[in-house]
């Protein structure tokens, strides 16, 4: 059987680091928002008794790195089943390590193939519970649309849907490595709070205007983008009701309400941004689509 995905991106209209928990991982709140930009994730049971991987684009790990790998290998490992012949093929459209979880959305979307694939009925806090093993992003992208993360990324949440708008996604020609800015957390810890209960009271009134007004990213704090205050000036310029930068970096995003205004702006950001694209919000975080 052959179980065919699409694995959209997210961004995080708020991210903040709560406190780091004695275990070493961090306590989050953040507001999360599944985007229309999708990896194609093709996954198909052989018997070659061993988990194989192909991707379109240089440079992504194809061994057990890959999230997709770990993702299929927590499935087998929590389902019990010994019989592990899987065939992953990832055409890749998230740019990587641009803080948009394109490797979670993959592990996702795994997930959601085998459940399929080997029928084993897994509910959604059982899927949940073998996502979290994988990444901290990887529960919200078995879900998706627009959600409360808290805790390690376990604890989910949904809040109303963002209302019609455009987003306008620029990455610098940087990669920032997660790992590093969760240090950089520790070491210099944050000098602002993001208003979480304005942020929730925005969402609650699905007021646009509001949620761009509380938008806010910790990271950006002591992750060092040079490229982020031009980009947010060209997107301002061009009408932005807001601008942000997601999880980890460097991706910032500005939230547009005319289409035009966000291509326009897309346009002008060339020079400054490797990758760039106009997209909608989505309301869910995988799709099946054969
Ligand atoms: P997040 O927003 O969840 O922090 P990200 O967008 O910053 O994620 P990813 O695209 O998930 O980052 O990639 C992070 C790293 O993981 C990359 O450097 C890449 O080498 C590795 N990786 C492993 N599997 C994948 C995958 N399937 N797709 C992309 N990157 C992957």
């Amino acid at each position: 059987m052959t179980v065919k995905i699409k694995a959209y991106a997210k961004i995080n209209l708020m991210l903040d680091i709560v406190n780091r928990r004695t275990d070493g991982y961090h306590d989050l709140f953040m507001i999360m928002q599944s985007v229309g930009i999708y990896d194609t994730v093709t996954v198909c049971e052989n018997d070659t008794e061993s988990i194989s991987i192909t991707c379109s684009e240089e440079g992504i790990p194809l061994d057990s790195r890959n999230i997709a790998w770990k993702a299929a290998e927590a499935f087998f490992v929590a389902t019990g089943i010994r019989n592990k012949g899987t065939e992953i093929n990832i055409v890749k459209r998230i740019p990587h390590a641009a803080g948009l979880a394109g490797g979670s959305a993959d592990g996702a979307a795994v997930i959601i193939a085998l459940n399929k694939i080997y029928d084993t009925k897994l509910s959604d806090d059982e899927l949940c519970k073998i996502g979290v093993k994988v990444g901290a992003d990887v529960p919200f992208c078995l879900t998706g649309g627009t959600m409360l993360s808290q805790g390690i990324g376990d604890i989910l949440h949904k809040v109303r849907p963002l209302r019609r708008c455009h987003i306008l996604l620029a990455k610098p020609d940087i990669s920032v490595n997660t790992g590093y800015a969760y240090r950089q957390f520790d070491t210099f810890g944050k000098m602002h709070t993001p208003d979480k209960l304005g942020m929730l009271c925005a969402m609650q009134s699905r007021d646009l205007n509001q949620i761009c007004d509380k938008m806010e990213n910790v990271f950006e704090q002591f992750i060092e983008v040079p490229e982020r205050i031009a980009i947010k000036e060209i997107m301002k310029k061009n009408g932005a009701l807001g601008f942000c930068m997601s999880g980890s970096g460097p991706t910032v995003f500005g939230i547009f309400e005319n289409k035009s205004d966000a291509e326009n702006a897309a346009v002008q950001l060339k020079n400054i941004a490797k990758d760039i694209a106009v997209c909608r919000p989505v309301n869910r975080g995988c799709k099946i689509v054969e």
